[in-house]
């Protein structure tokens, strides 16, 4: 019997559940929990009718290590896939370690009075994971996940070695909304306004933010979604992947905007509302960005209109047999179309179905191990067999298009 547990109902928890209940050959038990119940019922009334298949649901405070323990203890799951926020990640993995139970998640921890993204925290984990014979994978959504697959892929399959890596990733959609984010937007907007960071030659290189003037971005063509600004920014995988990927000169993350989204989060950061210490208003004390997170549209909701699409992919300079090649590979995810599947939108779709498929080759014991993964140091063919059969399809083509020096 391989019985998951589920953390976190929001966006992405949605599509997570709905994409297990769709392989009740690997999830034959399926358990959902999170802060508020109702949100994990509504999820679980769905999943009924669209799939017949049942899910428990709990409430849960995924920042109490000992909450979290007495919902393992109840429904005993194989495997923990935590899909609240990051901040909840160590909590969650020391549940795990207590209750002798693997762990996968989407992204990596960061502190809530500091906007961090690193891995430090989650790889001090290690020794405790191995000793106590249990596995974790780390950011098994899309990036991270399935860019740190992509780049597997293409060092197990395509290159002999690979120079450069550059993640390009595109939301060509349309909610109809003046200013919402994709994912939570606490999470997307302490991300977006961070310093940005590439790597080259074993160095991290700083460059401006992504509001101020001059920021660096240039204009990519991105399959079906045309051409587009793409700005440079830092993301998580990027310290792992310089790590595992043998002989990197240098790796970059693009990430595109829309000059609307630019202006909103310009004004939002210059009045204030971005900040994330705690502030006293009226004699209360409140976090600026956590009360605007309160006015944004839900991100789990965008769905219902989302026009247009998601391309992310990785361009690849390196060589095979002695001959330079460049590659690109890609997926295209179509707002509407995951709507209709699952009533999500594309970003939401495309980091579910991952941390399904992740999931998925961990019951299944094609990542079999123990000690704290990222995805890339796992096998990726199977993962990418399934991209294809779930719902992300993907294409490898030789590049032929221009990057900055
Ligand atoms: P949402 O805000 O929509 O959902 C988060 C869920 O976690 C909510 O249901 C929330 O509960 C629950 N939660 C928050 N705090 C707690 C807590 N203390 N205890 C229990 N439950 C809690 O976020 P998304 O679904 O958009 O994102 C989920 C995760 O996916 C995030 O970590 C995000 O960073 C990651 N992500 C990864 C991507 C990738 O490609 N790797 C891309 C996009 C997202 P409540 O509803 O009560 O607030």
């Amino acid at each position: 019997m391989s019985k998951v547990l589920i953390i976190g109902a929001g966006g992405v928890g949605n599509v997570v559940v709905k994409k297990c209940a769709q392989h009740p050959d690997v999830f034959k038990e399926i358990f959902l929990a999170s802060r508020t119940k109702g949100k994990c019922d509504a999820i679980a009334a769905e999943v009924k009718k669209m799939y017949g298949v049942d899910v428990k649901t709990y409430a849960v405070d995924a920042d109490v290590v000992s909450d979290i323990v007495r919902v393992i203890n109840d429904c005993k799951p194989e495997l923990v896939l935590n899909v609240a926020l990051p901040y909840q990640d160590l909590a969650i993995m020391d549940a795990c370690l207590e209750t002798g139970v693997n762990y996968l998640d989407t992204a990596n921890y960061e502190p809530k009075d500091e906007a961090k993204f690193e891995y430090s925290w989650q790889w001090a984990y290690q020794d405790k994971f191995k000793e106590k014979g249990l596995m974790a994978v780390l950011g098994c959504g899309f990036d991270p996940g399935v860019t740190n697959i992509f780049c597997a892929y293409a060092q197990k399959h395509l290159y002999d070695s690979i120079r450069t890596i550059d993640i390009l990733d595109c939301n060509a959609g349309d909610h109809g909304h003046p200013f919402a984010t994709n994912f939570n937007p606490e999470i997307n907007i302490r991300e977006v306004t961070q310093v940005v960071r590439h790597w080259k030659d074993g160095e991290w290189i700083e460059t401006p933010a992504i509001l101020d003037d001059s920021c660096v971005h240039f204009s990519f063509d991105y399959p079906e979604a045309g051409k587009k600004e793409s700005y440079l920014l830092f993301h998580e995988e990027m310290e792992s992947l310089v790590k595992n990927i043998k002989g990197l000169e240098r790796i970059r993350f693009w990430m595109t905007f829309s000059q609307n989204y630019i202006t909103h989060l310009k004004v939002l950061e210059n009045v204030g509302m971005t900040r994330i210490d705690e502030v006293d208003f009226g004699g209360c004390k409140i976090i600026p960005l956590q009360f605007l997170k309160a006015l944004l549209p839900d991100p789990g909701s965008l769905g219902t209109n989302y026009k247009g699409l998601a391309v992310i992919g990785c361009v690849f300079d390196g060589e095979k047999d002695g001959k330079k090649i460049k590659k690109y590979i890609y997926n295209v995810c179509d707002h509407a179309e995951a709507y209709r599947e699952v009533q999500a939108q594309a970003v939401s779709y495309t980091t579910g179905v991952p941390a399904m498929i992740g999931a998925m080759m961990m019951l299944k014991d094609v990542w079999k191990d123990t000690g704290v993964f990222n995805v890339e140091q796992l096998d990726p063919d199977m993962f990418m067999d399934e991209l294809n059969k779930c719902g992300l399809p993907w294409q490898v083509v030789d590049f032929e298009g221009q990057l900055p020096e």
